[in-house]
């Protein structure tokens, strides 16, 4: 039996207020939103982190991400949107299982931009050598 959280949802054991339902994905409020209209996007295929899911099911995931943002901006009408994707507990991921928030901002609701204080000393030439094909 799969106790995964997300997934007994896309099973439909779960209640919740669906969004948005595609062949590949899922969207849901989040019953602890952020702010009016904050949406989770998930897979249906059990992943546990992007690093596990397969490049062709998280663009999957990113079209429903871009329906769902659509619809939140027609019919909500905010000034801005931010996403997020958590993966690993470090970053604060809950639910073991692939999401993406979508949370509607307006002008004046909090925090704007990175969530955290910014590194010091980053050596950035070192990143880029790092990451750079
Ligand atoms: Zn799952």
């Amino acid at each position: 039996m799969n106790d995964c959280t997300f997934c007994r949802i896309v099973a439909g054991e779960l209640p919740v207020r669906i969004v948005h339902e595609d062949e590949a994905a899922i969207a849901f409020l989040d019953t602890s939103p952020a702010a009016r209209g904050h949406t989770l996007v998930v897979p249906r295929a059990h992943a546990v982190q992007i690093w596990d899911a397969d490049e062709s099911s998280f663009a999957d995931v990113a079209r429903a991400v871009h329906r769902v943002a659509l619809r939140l901006r027609e019919r909500l009408q905010p000034d801005g949107l931010t996403l997020r994707q958590n993966n690993g507990e470090a970053s604060g991921q809950k639910v073991d299982h692939v999401h993406v928030h979508l949370v509607p901002r307006w002008h004046g609701d909090g925090t704007v931009g990175w969530p955290w204080p910014p590194p010091v000393d980053l050596d950035l030439d070192a990143v880029h050598a790092q990451l750079r094909d």
